[in-house]
This record gives structure tokens, C-alpha cells and sequence, in this order.
């Protein structure tokens, strides 16, 4: 039997390049291997304020950019969380097993909740659902009881939260479920902000230049990589002293299969005005294939989804039922 893998995308917003090469490309990679259920996180999504409107585009733009981007639905399972109720109610029992002091020391927690105060000019306004996010995220992965869940990096902690969870529910609860193994990948597992090559590249940055999205022109998309920002050096060479530098070799790795070292030989002694019109070239071609494979699924994603969420409900209920009789409410 295939080992089981459990992923997701949060639907704050519309998916960048960072999406593609620090969680897609790899779940393209494991889907002959794995049985896999990989899902558009719409609950994850409420846990900051977004226009509802908003909300159900980018929930299809996602599923349908996990077809345009190489997942196959005759191997994977592609569903939306919300059509699974029993990602809630699961949720609700992993809260009781969670302590407030775990939550607080989240730093995605903590990046975001500043946001938030920032936002509302000093006021106060962090939803609970914010805090309680990791507890969220391991019912999502508990459901489906997998051995792998593949993130990018920005993921290990919540993921670290998950198997200490786990681990104490199956203690308290005599339950036997598998501590999950976070799969992180060797190259693009934090892809850089375009204009701020120190943070990570975010859907939900709100600074348009900073990430390139799936779904963006392609000469847009090229357009930013010639805005990005590096140094002054004008010298090409992996160091984690030039961020920016760094970021577009990996891009350039990462869509043309090849390894950091062989982009940075590849760029040895090119300048950076050279080294931006290539990467662009690269991404501009990447997103005119990925764009019309896109089109082409978008017709099929509601039959797609009915269909794989009939099969993840059926999962997760089992292994809902045999949590809830552990605890006593069934
Ligand atoms: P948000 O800003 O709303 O948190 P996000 O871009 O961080 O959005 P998530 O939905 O939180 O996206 O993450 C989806 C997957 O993409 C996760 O596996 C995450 O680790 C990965 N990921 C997100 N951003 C990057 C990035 N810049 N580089 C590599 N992987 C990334
Ligand atoms: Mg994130």
C-alpha cells in the first residue's frame, strides 16, 4: 500500500512563484509515489479579514492551478477543507489538547497578529482564529493519518506543533496515529521577496512587485524581475550576503532543473542586467505554458472537487469517529 501525504495552500490569496517551487513542484514529484490528498485551505484563509467575493476566486484559481501546474486528479486527491466538515469538528477536540503558551510562541502568529495591529492604527484586532491556526492545520493533517506532509520551510514550526500534538493525544487517548515527517525541499524551500529579498515571497504581501504570481502577465512577471532588488556589486556568486543574488539563481535553478551550483557557474561572468533578462526569459516562458495549461482546466475543477472530496470525507470520517470515541463524546 502507498504511504499517505497530506498537504495544502492557504486562499489568502492568488499563488506565487514561491507556492510553486517551495510546495507544488514537489507534490508534482511525489504524486506516482504517494497516495496523496492535497486541498485548498479556504478555513485557513478566514483566519485574517478577506473579501468573501475574493475568497471563492481564489479558491478555484488554486484548484485549478494545482491541475495546470502538473498534479494529476487520477492520482491525487484534490479537495476543498470546507467541503470536509469534519476538519472542524476535529479541530475543536485538537484545541483541547493545545496550549495557549504552544500558540503564542508561533512566529507566523506573531509576524501576523503585528500586521493586523499595524493595519488598524494601534487597535486591537487579532481574531482567535488567527491564534489558534496551528491547531487547525494538525486536525487537517490527523484526518488523513500520513506518514509525509510536504511545506516549505516557513512550515516547520507549525508542522513541529503538529507531531508534539499527536504525540500527546495518542498518550492521553491510548490512539496509535503517525507523528508526521515534515518533506522540506533541497532547493526554493523559502523563496525571497523580489523587493525585500530578506523576507520570504507571500501571497498576501500587499506590495504587488514583490512576488511574482501564477497568474500574472508574463511580461509583467518579467517586467519585476528586472525591478528586483540585489546589490551593487554587479558580481555573480552564491552567498547568503546577497539575498537577491541568491533568490534569482535559485529561481533560475528551480524552473530549469538544475542544481544551485550549475546556475551559479551558468552566471559566473555575467553581469546582473544579464542576469535578470534571463531569469525573466525563464519565468516569462514558464508562466505562458503554465497559463494556457490553466485555461484549458478550468472547466473541470467543480467535477474535480466533488468528486475528490468524496473520497477525502470518507477518510476522514473514519478516522474522526475513532478520535471521538477515544475522548469519550462518541
Ligand atoms: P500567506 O502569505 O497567506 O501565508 P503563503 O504564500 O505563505 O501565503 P501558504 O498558503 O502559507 O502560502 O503556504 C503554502 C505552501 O507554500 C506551504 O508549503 C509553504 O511552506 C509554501 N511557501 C509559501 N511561501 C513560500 C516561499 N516564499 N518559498 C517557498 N515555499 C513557500
Ligand atoms: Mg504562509
Amino acid at each position: 500500500m502507498k504511504e499517505k501525504v497530506v498537504t495544502g495552500i492557504t486562499a489568502t490569496g492568488k499563488l506565487t512563484l514561491g507556492n510553486y517551487i517551495g510546495a507544488i513542484k514537489n507534490m508534482i514529484k511525489m504524486q506516482n509515489e504517494y497516495d496523496m490528498y492535497i486541498f485548498v485551505a479556504d478555513l485557513h484563509a478566514l483566519t485574517t479579514y478577506i473579501d468573501p467575493k475574493i475568497l471563492k476566486e481564489n479558491k478555484k484559481n488554486i484548484l485549478a492551478l494545482y491541475l495546470a501546474c502538473g498534479l494529476d486528479a487520477n492520482k491525487v486527491t484534490l479537495f476543498y477543507q470546507s467541503d470536509i466538515s469534519a476538519h472542524s469538528e476535529l479541530n475543536w477536540l485538537i484545541t483541547t489538547i493545545t496550549n495557549t503558551g504552544e500558540l503564542s510562541r508561533m512566529t507566523q502568529f506573531k509576524d501576523k497578529s503585528q500586521n493586523i495591529v499595524k493595519q488598524e492604527n494601534g487597535t486591537e484586532m487579532i481574531p482567535t482564529g488567527l491564534f489558534v491556526y496551528p491547531a487547525l492545520m494538525a486536525a487537517d493533517i490527523i484526518l488523513y493519518n500520513p506518514k509525509y506532509v510536504p511545506v516549505g520551510i516557513d512550515q516547520k514550526q507549525h508542522l513541529e506543533l503538529c507531531q508534539k500534538l499527536v504525540k500527546r493525544m495518542n498518550k492521553k487517548y491510548n490512539l496509535d496515529f503517525n507523528e508526521p515527517r515534515p518533506i522540506i525541499p533541497q532547493l526554493g524551500a523559502k523563496i525571497k521577496s523580489l523587493q525585500n529579498p530578506e523576507n520570504k515571497m507571500s501571497k498576501s504581501d500587499k506590495n504587488e512587485n514583490a512576488s511574482i504570481y501564477l497568474l500574472d502577465k508574463p511580461e509583467v512577471a518579467y517586467k519585476k524581475i528586472q525591478k528586483a532588488i540585489t546589490d551593487s556589486e554587479n558580481k555573480i556568486y552564491i552567498s547568503e550576503d546577497k539575498p537577491g543574488v541568491l533568490n534569482l539563481l535559485t529561481i533560475y535553478a528551480s524552473l530549469k532543473n538544475i542544481n544551485l551550483e550549475e546556475s551559479e557557474r551558468y552566471f559566473k561572468d555575467k553581469d546582473y542586467k544579464e542576469l535578470k533578462e534571463e531569469v525573466g526569459s525563464v519565468v516569462k516562458e514558464f508562466l505562458e505554458q503554465l497559463q494556457e495549461k490553466y485555461n484549458k482546466v478550468l472547466n473541470s475543477i467543480d467535477e474535480i472537487a466533488k468528486n475528490g472530496a468524496n473520497k477525502a470525507r470518507e477518510i476522514a470520517n473514519q478516522n474522526l469517529l475513532k478520535i471521538q470515541k477515544a475522548f469519550g463524546i462518541k
